[in-house]
């Protein structure tokens, strides 16, 4: 009976006495984009290395398509994708070269292999460059990543931080490729350090922090959950040359002024950044400083934990 792709029971990695993930249990539903959110440190490389059968956990289990990773590696390795956070080529070769080093570790004869790479180089916007790997940007160098790991066009792929250090046209061209793989009806783990990037394409998170599993579930579920303790809030910090009246906003929930009142952290559930301008203005205040903060993970964490 298959029905869950993913399943992690007990997952525990210990290094040097520290344990790097400890106890984890996660469920993943066949054809879900799950997020993996956490900070730097937090276990998410190493439980993505056990759940790829790269290293063996040091207590409990991981679980795909009913497969026990551990037990069965080569199998497993059959049925998935893995991105590394660091993922290398040969600087001195072409994407097609790179892949079709790559791809004769799959059973597959030399037209098929040529088939798929051009196939892949065209989903990865890299089929007319003909440069070599090692002049490539970052984001191509993660597209042909991606490429990489679905040489065999596996039903489930981990992607470890794969927009870590992309700029933002990166970023956005690779939550398109996300979405059009997850509409092909493939099974996606994607960890990430930043909110915002995993909301954009994930139908479920999970957050993670030392190892633990602190919070679960759908982006909405997650999301009234922050919106109910106002981890969602937006943070205006103004600073002003004259001293600043008080503001009052039905979506000012909280505000916090400096001593000197030439400071103001403002605290809304909406971006009041014009609102704010023109009530200084008409007081006659000059601004010389206004910037808008979203949440940070550290908000949502700190509003799990306190809840
Ligand atoms: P993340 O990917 O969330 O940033 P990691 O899984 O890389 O976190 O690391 C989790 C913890 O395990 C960190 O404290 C890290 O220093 C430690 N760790 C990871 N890999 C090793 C290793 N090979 N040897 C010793 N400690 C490790
Ligand atoms: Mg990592």
């Amino acid at each position: 009976m298959e029905t869950k792709t993913i399943k992690t029971e007990n997952l525990t990695k210990v290094y040097n006495g520290n344990k790097a993930v400890d106890g984890l249990n996660l469920e993943i539903a066949e054809d879900d984009v799950f997020g993996f959110l956490g900070p730097n440190g937090a276990g998410k490389s190493t439980t993505i290395l056990m759940l790829v059968g790269m290293i063996e956990p040091t207590e409990g289990k991981c679980i795909i398509n009913d497969i026990e990773v551990a037990r069965n590696p080569l199998k497993v390795k059959e049925i998935i994708g893995y991105l590394p956070e660091d993922v290398g080529f040969y600087g001195d070769m072409t994407a097609e070269q790179n892949l079709d080093y790559f791809a004769r570790f799959y059973a597959m004869d030399a037209s098929e292999r040529k088939k798929r790479i051009e196939e892949l180089l065209e989903l990865v916007q890299l089929a007319s460059v003909s440069q070599k790997v090692g002049g490539y940007s970052r984001g191509m160098t993660q597209r042909l990543g991606l490429a990489k790991a679905l040489l065999n066009d596996p039903e489930v792929l981990f992607l470890d931080e794969p927009t870590a250090n992309l700029d933002p046209e990166g970023v956005f061209q690779y939550r398109e490729l996300i979405k059009q793989l997850s509409d092909e009806g493939k099974t996606i783990f994607v960890s990430s350090h930043i909110l915002s990037e995993v909301s954009k394409v994930c139908n479920t998170i999970g957050i993670i922090s030392k190892g633990t599993l602190i919070a679960r579930g759908t982006l909405e579920e997650l999301k009234s959950e922050l919106g109910r303790v106002g981890a969602e809030n937006l943070r205006i910090i103004v600073e002003t040359i004259e001293p600043i009246p008080e503001i009052t906003h039905r979506d000012i929930v909280n505000a916090e002024y400096s001593e000197t009142k030439r400071k103001a952290i403002i605290e809304a559930k909406s971006d009041l950044r014009d609102y704010i301008s023109s009530k200084l203005f008409e007081k006659g205040v000059k601004i010389k400083e206004m910037r808008m903060e979203e949440p940070t993970l550290e908000d949502v964490f700190l509003s799990v934990y306190r809840r």
